[in-house]
């Protein structure tokens, strides 16, 4: 058994179907799903949809490039949303510098309140960064407090050095579907810190709906899909699929207390 650690089960194309895409998750050995937020608005959403899934679990948060409706007064909101039943984590939370236009400035104090959030709640954080990992290591560096904050960088796009400051800081890194492309420069990097990288330190995830592994490339992702991901990284690795999938899950439970 095994868990998705990262599926947007939310989208509406995805509910319509929600029953029939969980019962694939559950025939492909998936036993637990986590869900994550990223908006006030998804974050209440995704709170009541936990209750009517017994292998879902909610992440609250507010995601970099979903800060058009921001307001200050939703923070205390989702402290108070952290506390709810099958609430695992904050996230999904971090920095985007790709979607124009963007405000780092606000993006940076969004962030860093979240991550005390996480720190006065005892909730991991999931952190998402594209084209930005010089603010967010810089940032979760300067909040980070041993045994205090921990979490998931999950679809990794840093390079070796960020994996392995990471790592020393107890963070969890993952790799989405995209590690089973045709290699080029951005799958190189991956393959590197896959192959230097510790099974103990790694987290599996499908970012569902996005980036499906091969043979699903160009569909819509879902959860059953990730045996395929997890497959690609036990052969980077050169250990069993299985090794890999045990001690990836006994990781998720830990660092989400599943
Ligand atoms: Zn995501």
């Amino acid at each position: 058994m095994f868990i998705d650690t990262h599926a947007h089960l939310n989208y509406p194309d995805i509910l319509k179907n929600i029953d029939e895409i969980l019962s694939r998750a559950i025939d492909a050995g998936i036993d637990a799903i986590i869900v994550p937020a990223t908006s006030y608005q998804t974050s209440i959403e995704i709170v009541e949809l936990v209750q009517k899934h017994k292998m879902l679990f909610a992440a609250v948060g507010i995601h970099p490039t979903e800060l058009k409706d921001f307001d200050e007064a939703q923070l205390p909101k989702i402290e108070e949303l952290a506390k709810e039943n099958k609430v695992a984590a904050i996230g999904e939370i971090g920095l985007d510098y790709y979607w124009e236009p963007y405000d780092k400035e606000l993006e940076i104090s969004v962030l860093t309140e979240q991550l005390q959030i996480a720190k006065r709640t005892g909730l991991p954080v999931i952190l998402h960064n594209r084209r930005s990992t010089e603010d967010l290591m810089r940032i979760v560096k300067s909040e980070y407090d041993v045994g205090k904050l921990k979490g998931q960088f999950h679809s990794f796009s840093a390079g070796l050095k960020e994996a392995k400051e990471c790592i020393d800081m107890g963070f969890y890194i993952s790799f989405t579907g995209n590690i089973t492309y045709k290699p080029n420069e951005g799958t190189y990097t991956a393959y590197d810190i896959v192959r230097n990288t510790g099974a103990e330190h790694l987290l599996l995830e499908t970012d569902t709906p996005y980036l499906p592994p091969v043979p699903y490339r160009g569909k819509q992702n879902e959860p059953s899909y990730l045996k395929y991901t997890a497959e690609k990284i036990a052969e980077l690795k050169g250990i069993e699929v299985d090794e890999l999938i045990r001690v990836t899950t006994e990781n998720a439970r830990k660092l989400y207390k599943l």
